[in-house]
């Protein structure tokens, strides 16, 4: 028994309709008009904008009902829920469906989905013949689309339109389930590509949840006094640091061994410059800030993204 192909998909259930669960939903309605999406998440409030908004088709009253006959389903909440969630959703899972998580790590992801469906391989029990979803099933998925706003309201069709999506499936996961989930994300105009969970987290470590955390720990650093007078170079520098608290403790918790080991590099950085401050070293100085410069000015909009404004993840 395996997942359908993507002309065969009747029914898609998004599993916490934010961001990024909401902006998929609208992107594959636009695409797949035949599908019919539904949503489960924890606030009425979400699920009835994003009936009103379009996105979604009808809303789920329960998580069992949401996933019971969907044949794909995106967990789309923060990676700190996940666990619970794929956990709550397994029994009622079809054994044919696809289930995909839109987490920004993704080793943990991988474990998380080993912990929650790997008994059923354990067992040896084939899915037909307990009717449990099998681990082959799930793909792990980072779309490198966002934005610092969270929640349904700012949910975009185009959010996904040139945009590259991540797949980082385990040994474990099935081919036909990474085809269907390399359709869909295609469908809402991503370009996929696959990579390691691990390489996945440390390249992401670096681009994105360092300079998160430094903007965390520079906007709550800086003199709040001076803030009003903020300029480009303010505005450019800061923005992410008003992405959303709950969403980000849980990236930097999950990815936390790998961007400890980045810190280190930063705060080795760091030093360098303020001991060229210190001693009043203007020479050398003058070389860390020309080598940072010349790194940034060589570094290039990568392919799929150029003629996007926000890059987030
Ligand atoms: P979001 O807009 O805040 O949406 C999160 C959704 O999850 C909401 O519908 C929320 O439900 C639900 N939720 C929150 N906490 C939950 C919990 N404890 N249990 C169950 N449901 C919960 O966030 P998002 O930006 O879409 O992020 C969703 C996922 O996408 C995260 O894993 C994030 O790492 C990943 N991601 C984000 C970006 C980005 O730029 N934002 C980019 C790529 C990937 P209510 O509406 O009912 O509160």
């Amino acid at each position: 028994m395996t997942v359908l192909a993507l002309h065969a998909v009747r029914r898609v259930a998004i599993i916490g309709c934010g961001l990024i669960g909401g902006s998929f939903a609208l992107a594959i309605r636009k695409a797949r008009p035949e599908i019919t999406v539904t949503a489960y998440g924890r606030s009425q409030t979400t699920l009835q904008e994003a009936l009103r908004m379009g996105a979604i088709t009808d809303v789920s009253s329960s998580l069992p009902d949401a996933v019971r006959d969907a044949d794909v389903v995106l967990i789309s909440v923060p990676v700190g829920a996940t666990h619970e969630t794929l956990s709550s959703m397994r029994a009622h899972l079809k054994p044919t469906a696809l289930v995909m998580d839109a987490g920004s790590t993704k080793a943990d992801m991988v474990a998380t989905a080993q912990t929650v469906l790997g008994e059923n391989m354990a067992s040896g029990a084939s899915p037909e013949a307990t009717s449990h979803f099998p681990l082959s099933h799930f793909v792990p998925a980072h779309p490198i689309a966002g934005k610092e706003k969270a929640g349904i309201a700012h949910a975009e069709g185009d959010l996904y339109a040139n945009r590259l999506v991540i797949l980082t499936p385990s040994s474990a996961t099935a081919a036909p389930a990474i085809s269907l989930a390399t359709a869909l994300w295609e469908a809402v105009g991503a370009r996929v590509i696959q990579m390691d969970a691990d390489t996945h987290d440390h390249v992401f470590g670096a681009v994105s949840h360092l300079p998160h955390l430094l903007a965390f720990a520079y906007m709550n650093g800086v003199d709040p006094s001076t803030i009003a007078m903020g300029g480009t170079g303010f505005q450019d520098f800061t923005r992410i640091a008003g992405s959303d608290p709950v969403v980000w403790r849980d990236i930097l918790s999950t990815n936390r061994t790998e961007i400890l080991a980045q810190v280190q590099g930063f705060e080795q950085a760091l030093a360098q410059l303020k001991s060229a401050l210190t001693e009043g070293d203007t020479v050398q100085l003058q070389t860390l800030i020309t080598q940072a410069s010349a790194q940034r000015k060589a570094w290039r909009v990568p392919a799929p993204l150029s003629d996007s404004n926000a890059i987030d993840d």
